[in-house]
């Protein structure tokens, strides 16, 4: 147990239990929030020198460059009230109704995706099953998902062997796997289905295969499927002026005069104290009744280690992966005479370090300056991870020209990287999570929270710290059960 001296507290308000919250991305934001308007007094502890995380958007004269998300999904209700209870709905901005295209490079040819796509789950049939970019013979094999019986192994199921077995092996090849992988950094063969794509499990679980739910939808809604909304007035999906950003920073600005926030301040180890925890930072030591661990589970498990080597094993044995890109300014001029598409996913099978490719600029209004566009590279780091950011925008530059003929016009470009940060949620991700759940049962009033956990989107994350908030204040959470909160 450390024994150097207790810091004050100054500056967490209220009169509650005194709640520690490790880590300042939206979900450690979002979980002092909740507390703090609960009653408790929150300190948050961010290790970086600014709130947010992964999200964080430059503004250059002129240009809004994203350096993690670029979409919010308003339609979710997490995002569109906070956006709303942020006073930040008049500064939302939808994506562009029209974009040209997106496409998918397969055999070194850029061919358009499919319509009837939402997120990897099919809305509609015939679009896929006519699609180029499946040859003759493997439409034909996806055509025939309808007769593929339901899987009876109850067990958890890779991403890879759900779609080769209900449609075949050129249809992950060539449209899952470039589709995921633009949304799950890493491999993507061995993910999880359950964790990731819940509703591809759901389709064949509840009506025997993917064609089946399609049918099913059309006959239930109509020949459209049911149009998803955000809070009156939202739009289902769009960023914020002056980027996602916004986001968190707004959440940072209320949380100033009701809590304490220490920017630069990394949580080194988490100790057990009468009646609840110490936390290490550098120099001291923090006294709090309840902790929050919202950070990346590699780092929780190092906050952990002294307190709870069990839980730290646990911690351990979830996997995370590095996303690298490169966002890099063209003048318009110089740009081929073809349309861009506004995004390319780049199949696996191409041997190329690019993931995808997408352009910014088309997606939402305000993104560039007039006469220049925003492009952005999203490379594989298991095959551009020890490159320089030298090496990466010229490696990003070799493959504009090559996949998109984009070689002159250049005006700046920015490398932003995330390591070890992000989620892999591979077979079997729910039994960790659950084991990990399980664990925290013995440790009253500390909880985790994160992407780390139950969905990586920016609602999901909301949700996690709101949820892991309430676990430490209310005695009969799923998560843990404080027993003695002091209000000391
Ligand atoms: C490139 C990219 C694009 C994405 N696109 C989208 C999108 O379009 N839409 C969407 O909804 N989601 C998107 N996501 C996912 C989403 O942005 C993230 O999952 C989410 O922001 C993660 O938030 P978090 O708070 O859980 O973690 P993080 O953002 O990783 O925050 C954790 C915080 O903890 C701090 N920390 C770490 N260790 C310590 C310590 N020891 N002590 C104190 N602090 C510590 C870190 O500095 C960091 O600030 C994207 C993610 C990336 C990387």
């Amino acid at each position: 147990m450390p024994t150097s001296p207790i810091a004050g507290q100054g500056g967490a308000c209220g009169t509650g239990p005194h709640v520690l919250v490790v880590g300042a991305g939206i979900s450690g934001l979002a979980a002092a929030d909740r507390l703090v308007s609960r009653g408790a007094r929150v300190t948050l502890l961010e290790a970086g020198r600014r709130p947010g995380g992964v999200i964080a958007s430059e503004r250059l004269g002129g240009f809004v460059v994203e350096a993690g998300p670029e979409t919010l999904l308003t339609a979710r209700p997490e995002v569109a009230r906070l956006v709303t209870a942020l006073g930040l709905a008049e500064r939302v901005v939808p994506g562009r109704r029209t974009v040209p295209p997106a496409q998918v490079l397969r055999d070194g040819e850029r061919v358009p995706l499919p319509d009837g796509l939402a997120v990897l789950v099919p809305q509609r049939l015939l679009p896929v099953l006519t699609s180029e970019l499946l040859p003759w013979r493997a439409r034909l094999r996806a055509a025939a998902e309808i007769l593929v019986p339901r899987c009876a192994d109850t067990a958890d199921e890779s991403l890879r062997s759900f779609v080769t077995r209900r449609l075949g092996p050129r249809a992950y090849e060539w449209l899952a796997e470039p589709l995921a992988g633009t949304l799950h950094p890493g491999e993507v063969g061995e993910l999880s289905l359950r964790a990731t794509f819940p509703q591809l499990h759901r389709d064949e679980a509840v009506h025997g295969g993917l064609a089946r739910a399609v049918l099913h939808r059309r006959r239930t809604w109509g020949r459209s499927p049911v149009p998803r909304e955000g809070e009156p007035g939202l739009p289902p999906a769009s960023t914020l002026r002056t980027g996602t950003a916004e986001l968190v920073e707004a959440l940072h600005r209320r949380l100033a005069d009701r809590a304490e926030v220490r920017l630069g301040t990394p949580a080194l180890s988490l100790h057990r104290m009468d009646g609840g925890y110490l936390v290490r930072i550098p120099g001291t030591d923090l006294p709090a009744d309840a902790v929050v661990l919202a950070v990346p589970t590699p780092r929780a498990a190092r906050i952990c280690a002294a307190l709870d080597p069990e839980l730290t094993a646990l911690l351990d044995r979830m996997p995370v992966a590095t996303s690298l890109s490169v966002v890099l300014a063209f003048r318009e001029a110089d740009l081929p005479g073809a349309a861009l598409p506004v995004c390319c996913h780049v199949a696996a099978t191409e041997g190329r370090a690019t993931r995808s490719i997408s352009i910014p600029s088309l997606r939402y209004p305000g993104r560039a300056p007039g006469g220049t566009v925003l492009v952005r590279v999203a490379l594989r780091a298991d095959r551009a991870g020890q490159d320089d950011d030298a090496q990466l925008v010229a490696r990003a530059r070799d493959e504009l020209r090559e996949i998109l003929g984009l070689s002159v016009g250049l005006l700046w470009s920015r490398v932003h990287r995330h390591e070890d940060v992000l989620p892999r949620y591979t077979v079997g991700h729910q039994d960790r999570v659950l084991a990990v759940r399980d664990r925290l049962r013995s440790r009253p009033g500390l909880a985790v929270a994160g992407s780390g956990y139950d969905g990586a989107g920016i609602p999901d994350c909301i949700a996690s710290g709101r949820r892991a908030a309430d676990a430490v204040l209310d005695r009969s959470t799923e998560q843990c059960h404080p027993v003695a909160l002091t209000t000391a």
